[in-house]
């Protein structure tokens, strides 16, 4: 013990990394932290918070169209991709140094630089060699891009964060929730956005229902949406724009400014010496870990991304605490996830917890299904043509509720507050049982009377 430089040592300062750190630090543990980039990690720096911002900024073109409908008059808007970029490098720098300093005042000691593991308690960082008791892998995952030619001109998340200009015509290549998310964006910024995914609809992992209803206001609002299709090469034309040859439903040549590619990511575990220490990794390159983070090798944990389970920042967060609560805490601790709300920040955006339609018919049997699609009260007056959908999946033995969705405005704020209802296993008589708030598009889910019951064939 009295060997060790720290009793933790943490690879990576996102999410996971730097929660692992300050609460393993909280419990008295000596605690180190390297990062290699920028300290907030995905989320902080190119994911979730410049993201939303993003997002934010892209509402204002329907805002000051939709607010004719109420009186107002507004004068054509101009909008400046680099005052955009330059607001959001602002706060993205501000949380950044937000991050460090917590851990600072955590007391753990912050390093800049890559970490590599040299022996299960050796690292080292900047030609420094590090001895710790226990070593954490947070080192998160990166954008994948498949291997097709002139893949090369492509950008991904990382880049379009920072372009210096907002491309006119873009083409977005996949149907998750990257893609889903920046052809909103984009479209809400004033660019020509097509995008192409591979399959019959896009958001596959989501409920049927709530990917195609979204899938219909993407096109609603000016994207244009190409199923069944792929992309089988890029070229850079004379005048710098891209010719992007696609096969599929269509065989076609496309000419855009940019190509954004959001076809998954992949865990970081290259060049961190994992193979030597033989740490076993899953097919995607994923860190394997027990219910508590352990890796097959006793002193190594990973959490987060780059365990590639479900790769959202709560969830790093979540495990994150359980594996310093293991570690140093009274008793080891698994992180909960059986509740795991999820948004995509599409315009409407969507918000969903628990069972899919097909995931509750699969594991239940019989199921009740609640629905209602509506127009917002808003657009009754900006004239909009947008629908809300929201669904209520139930046990049709226990009555308990299995999964709540919702795509429309607000949605990610209502499904966080319903996810608490669900994850105390709340019954269908509960929500019954519960008073609306009036108006709201909220109460529609208090207020669900018509079922379909649905039963699992063969
Ligand atoms: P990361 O946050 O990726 O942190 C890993 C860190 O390790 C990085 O800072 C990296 O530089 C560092 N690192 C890697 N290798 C080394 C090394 N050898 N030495 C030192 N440092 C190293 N999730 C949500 O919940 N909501 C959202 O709205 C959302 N939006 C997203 C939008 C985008 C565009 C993307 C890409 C992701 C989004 N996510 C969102 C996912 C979320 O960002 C990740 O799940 C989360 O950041 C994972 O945290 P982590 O700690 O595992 O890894
Ligand atoms: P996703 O897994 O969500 O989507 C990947 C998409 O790319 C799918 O539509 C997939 O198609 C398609 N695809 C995969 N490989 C290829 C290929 N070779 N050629 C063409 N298409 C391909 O990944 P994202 O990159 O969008 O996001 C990564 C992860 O980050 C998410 O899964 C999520 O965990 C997290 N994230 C969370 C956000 C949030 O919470 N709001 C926002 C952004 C990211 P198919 O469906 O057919 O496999």
């Amino acid at each position: 013990m009295t060997s060790y430089d720290y009793q933790l040592f943490v690879i990576g300062g996102g999410s996971g990394g730097v929660r692992a750190a300050r609460i393993a630090a909280g419990l008295g543990a000596r605690v180190a932290i390297a990062e290699g980039f920028r300290y907030g990690g995905t989320c902080v720096i190119r994911g979730c918070v410049p993201k939303k911002l993003l997002v934010y900024a892209a509402h204002f073109s329907e805002d000051f169209a939709d607010a004719k409908g109420f009186g107002w008059t507004v004068p054509p808007a101009e909008f400046s991709w680099p005052q955009l970029i330059a607001a959001k490098d602002k706060e993205i720098s501000r949380l950044s140094s937000i991050y460090e300093n917590n851990l600072l005042g955590s007391k753990v000691t912050v390093l800049h630089g890559h970490a590599r593991l040299l022996d299960p308690h050796t690292v080292e960082v900047n030609g420094e060699r590090i001895r710790a008791e226990h070593i954490l892998l947070a080192t998160g995952g990166r954008p994948y891009l498949p291997n097709i030619p002139g893949i090369e001109h492509a950008i991904t998340s990382n880049e379009v964060f920072n372009l210096p200009q907002l491309p006119k015509r873009v083409l977005i290549v996949g149907g998750g929730y990257i893609a889903v998310e920046f052809a909103g964006i984009l479209n809400g910024l004033g660019a020509q956005v097509t995008l192409c995914y591979r399959g019959q609809c896009i958001l596959r992992s989501f409920d049927e229902e709530v990917a195609a209803h979204l899938q219909a206001e993407l096109v609603k609002k000016g994207i244009t949406v190409l199923l069944n299709q792929h992309v089988a090469q890029i070229s850079q034309l004379a005048d710098a724009s891209l010719a992007v040859e696609l096969t599929g439903a269509e065989n076609r040549t496309l000419a855009v400014d940019a190509v954004l590619y959001a076809t998954g990511r992949v865990p970081n575990t290259q060049g961190l010496g994992l193979a030597e220490l033989g740490v076993e990794l899953d097919h995607k390159g994923g860190v394997k870990v027990d219910a508590f983070g352990q890796t097959n090798v006793a002193s190594i944990h990973a959490v987060g991304d780059v365990t590639d389970r479900i790769s959202l920042t709560p969830v790093a967060i979540r495990e994150g605490a359980a594996l310093a609560n293991t570690l140093f805490g009274p008793a080891p601790v698994s992180a909960d996830l059986r509740t795991v709300p999820t948004a995509v920040f599409s315009q409407p955006p969507i918000g969903t917890v628990g069972l899919t339609e097909a995931q509750a018919l699969e594991q239940f049997g019989e199921i009740d299904v609640y629905r209602s699609t509506f127009r917002n009260m808003r657009h009754t007056l900006s004239g909009r043509d947008e629908r809300t959908l929201i669904k209520l999946i139930v046990d049709s033995a226990s009555q308990r509720v299995l999964g709540a969705h919702m795509v429309g405005a607000d949605a990610p704020e209502i499904i966080q507050a319903l996810a608490v209802a669900i994850h105390m296993r709340a019954s269908k008589a509960d929500f019954d049982a519960t008073v609306a708030l009036h108006p709201s598009a909220a109460e529609e889910f208090v207020t669900l009377r018509d079922k379909v019951v649905r039963k699992r064939t063969a």
